[in-house]
């Protein structure tokens, strides 16, 4: 297996000269576009929300993936309601698990006996882990790969973007003052490293009272819109607190009411436009 340019995402778009930057790129795989969903933080819903981003763009018709580089937060297989823990091997590479909904899902939990055991590694052995999601993985051919990344700015992200050629950036927050602060950490990061961002989503950004439908605010948060233009990003849609986003894991839940739905469609045409 080597580095291979004609089979990179960034192809046509990027500057580096041909075989100099340190990407690896699995000669079998043919992954069109990598979306990376950050967060400044843990426990805002980026989990959440790459999952839902992968199963609609799934819905709409693409093939899609997604890489679990949340290495010491593994959720994806259960937000996808995957059981198994194991992997097999080919001669392509190893193979990722399909979801019932046909997402191809690579995670350390698979990795592990008991998906309660704690991952315990240190930093490198973390990114090489990530960075192995990438190359020794068979993806094979693909629209979309997301990223579940792992939280913060430190250093697993950055291995992440310095090793897996990601097209643009997604990040996820919720409607509390210090969490904006945070956000200007993830969009500078990615910005410094030359990956775009697509823009942000505010999760948990109101409930909708069950008998008038009235939209609730819980956190104050007028100077939202603002903070995006001043970041020069984009508000890429509203999500509501929702019980049913709150039990995807449960695999039961197939409809999640109109103002999910929306913005969850609002959310992937920026990603369409933006991979076009
Ligand atoms: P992160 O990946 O940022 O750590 P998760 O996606 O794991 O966050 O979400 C943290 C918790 O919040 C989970 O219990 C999840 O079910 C819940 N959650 C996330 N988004 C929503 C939402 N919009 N409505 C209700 N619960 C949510």
């Amino acid at each position: 297996m080597s580095s291979n340019c004609d089979t990179c995402p960034s192809k046509g778009k990027c500057t580096s000269e041909k075989g100099s930057c340190s990407i690896e790129n699995n000669v079998n795989n043919k992954v069109k576009k990598v979306i990376a969903v950050m967060s400044g933080k843990g426990g805002v819903g980026k989990s959440t929300m790459s999952t839902m981003i992968a199963k609609t763009l799934r819905k709409k018709g693409y093939s899609v993936g997604v890489l679990d580089a949340d290495i010491t937060g593994p959720s994806i297989p259960r937000l996808l309601n995957i059981k198994e823990t194991e992997v097999f091997g080919s001669e392509q590479g190893i193979l990722p698990v399909t979801s019932k909904e046909d997402i191809k899902v690579m995670s350390i939990n698979f990795l592990i006996n008991d998906e309660e055991s704690p991952v315990i590694l240190r930093g490198p052995a973390v990114s090489a882990t990530v960075k192995q999601f990438w190359t020794d993985v068979y993806w094979g051919e693909l629209d979309y790969l997301i990223i579940d990344m792992p939280p913060g700015t430190g250093d697993v992200p950055l291995t992440v973007m310095q090793s897996i050629p990601i097209n643009g950036v997604v990040v996820v927050t919720t409607p509390q003052d210090m969490v904006s602060m945070i956000v200007a950490k993830s969009i500078n990061m990615a910005r410094k490293m030359n990956v775009e961002v697509l823009g942000v989503i505010q999760n948990m950004s109101y409930l909708v009272c069950p008998d008038c439908n009235t939209k609730i605010k819980i956190f104050k948060d007028e100077d939202f819109k603002e903070y995006i233009d001043r970041m020069h990003t984009k508000l890429l849609g509203e999500m509501p607190m929702t019980l049913d986003l709150a039990k995807i894991s449960d695999g039961e839940v197939t409809q999640y009411g109109d103002k999910v739905e929306e913005t969850l469609n609002e959310i992937t045409d920026e990603i369409e436009k933006f991979c076009k």
